[in-house]
């Protein structure tokens, strides 16, 4: 029997804000910067007599998302108190949102290689983060409260996806939605987005889903593509097997590669959610929630389909440029420059793409930190197009620009890198790699012409990259050719 896979993901990401939740400490990243317990105040440790505040900029980053998420924004927001026993939970509840949550009822479209689909969303709602366990190697955990209150939104899709590379995109779109809206960095090693997975199988063909089981705690895109491909085959195997699936929920072994139950009594579903009585209903005004509409940017996806379409350059360095904001801006500023030089953008997207993205990550820096602007950029490109410069010198120079923020002009000339495309220059190296190589110039005679390329590549060699490749190539065949007897 053929079985197919029906996957839904909840996500928990981090909003940064200022201040916390519900309280007005800050937020700092999770870093281990910042000493422990240092960030608190009676109402994130749950002291008596405290009162929660919501914080008025994680609900407008927490519309803004929902309605990127194309969501309907509840008018009425209930926050509620989400009730259960863990050491890293101070009040002994969480506050959360249960009925009548944030957004409900949208979608998010991703593009795998079988093409674009809607993955459904259920809901988005707002809640707090819990502080952070650090487990001993004695049996002891101490416990950090600069976490707890931190705001976060929760986004469960609908069971949606069918295999694992939907799973994924679905988790790499939402991931760059997120950073886009400056929601957050997206940074997974520092906590700021969380994954838990809810996998069942069913026969091909079936409408009824089989019984799911929930993995929680995947705290990387490798560890949520991993678990689910397992869990997948673990399910599978049960079935054919005559068995029958458990719902249950599943820990993930990075080590073992493998799911594991957990103890059933810590994720005991009753949270014995009632409305919190410390937070009146929240009441979004249509003009609030219109404004914020105003403020959602262009998201990836359509940017990357409107790079495409307006630039014309190729999917793949379409989705590279759009995955960082900046990069998409600073493409945008060099190409609308190029056009008016007849530069196609292609050419531009390539060089960002290629040797800037090179030089960038090799010096582990972002493009707004980048000392080559967009106009310095394609006055390099125009050097290469005017043939002043070959396209290997070019990389030389920009790696110069890189380092100094120089005028691709000034590094030109600094670095003696103007093509020789003066003949009596190049009919003298030309001569002298013919003279030089003997045996190469036989080969050539003989009929052997793809030798052509590799004496080609000892003149530029000899130039030092400054020869300019078709000249050279024109000049050597003559020459080549005054050979024959
Ligand atoms: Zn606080």
């Amino acid at each position: 029997m053929e079985y197919e896979a029906v996957i839904g993901l909840e996500v928990h990401a981090q909003i940064h804000t200022r201040a916390k939740m519900y309280c007005a400490c800050p937020v700092v990243p999770d870093t281990g910067d910042v000493p422990p317990n240092t960030q608190v105040c009676p109402v994130c440790l749950a002291l008596p007599g405290t009162l929660p505040v919501v914080n008025r900029r994680a609900v407008e980053l927490g519309i803004m998302t929902g309605l990127a998420l194309n969501c309907t924004i509840n008018p009425v927001n209930v926050f509620a108190r989400k009730s259960y026993f863990y050491p890293d939970l101070p009040k002994g509840y969480q506050i959360s949102q249960y009925e009548l949550p944030l957004a409900v009822n949208g979608a998010l479209e991703i593009e795998t290689a079988s093409g674009v689909r809607r993955i459904g969303i259920i809901r988005a709602h707002l809640e707090e983060d819990t502080a952070k366990l650090y487990h001993q190697e004695d049996g002891t955990a101490l416990v950090d409260f600069n976490r707890a209150g931190v705001p976060l939104i929760e986004i469960v899709s609908a069971p949606d996806m069918h295999t694992v590379e939907e799973v994924q995109a679905y988790a790499t779109t939402l991931r760059e939605l997120l950073i886009y809206l400056g929601i957050n960095a997206g940074d997974m090693e520092k906590g700021e987005m969380r994954f838990e997975a809810n996998v069942s199988v069913r026969p091909v063909g079936t409408a009824t889903l089989g019984t799911r089981t929930e993995i929680k705690n995947l705290n990387s895109f490798r560890a949520l593509a991993a678990s689910v491909a397992y869990e997948i085959e673990r399910q599978k195997a049960v079935l054919e097997d005559g068995g029958v699936i458990v719902q249950q929920t599943l820990g993930w072994d990075e080590a073992a590669g493998k799911t594991y139950p957990q103890r059933s009594k810590e994720y005991a579903h009753d949270y014995r959610y009632f409305p919190e009585p410390d937070i009146p209903p929240l009441e979004m005004a249509p003009d609030w929630v219109a404004a914020l509409h105003a403020r959602v940017p262009e998201l990836p996806l359509a940017k990357k389909r409107r790079l495409m379409h307006d630039y014309g350059i190729r999917p793949y360095d379409a989705a590279l440029l759009v995955s960082d904001r900046r990069v998409a801006d600073y493409f945008e500023a060099t190409a609308t420059l190029a056009r008016a030089r007849d530069i196609a953008p292609q050419d531009v997207a390539n060089w960002i793409t290629g040797e800037l993205f090179r030089l960038l990550n090799a010096a582990a820096l972002s493009i707004d930190a980048c000392k080559i602007t967009p106009r310095h950029l394609l006055e390099l490109l125009m050097r290469v197009q005017q043939g002043t410069v070959s396209v290997t010198a070019a990389k030389t120079v920009l790696a110069a620009m890189h380092e100094t923020g120089e005028f691709p002009d000034a590094v030109i000339e600094r670095l003696g890198l103007a093509q020789i495309s003066d003949a009596a220059a190049l009919v003298a190296l030309v001569q002298k790699v013919i003279a030089d190589n003997p045996e190469q110039v036989q080969q050539y005679l003989r009929g052997k012409t793809n030798v052509l390329g590799w004496l080609v590549g000892q003149v530029m060699q000899a130039s030092k990259g400054k020869a300019n490749p078709q000249e050279t190539r024109t000049l050597l065949q003559q020459a080549l050719e005054q050979q024959r007897p």
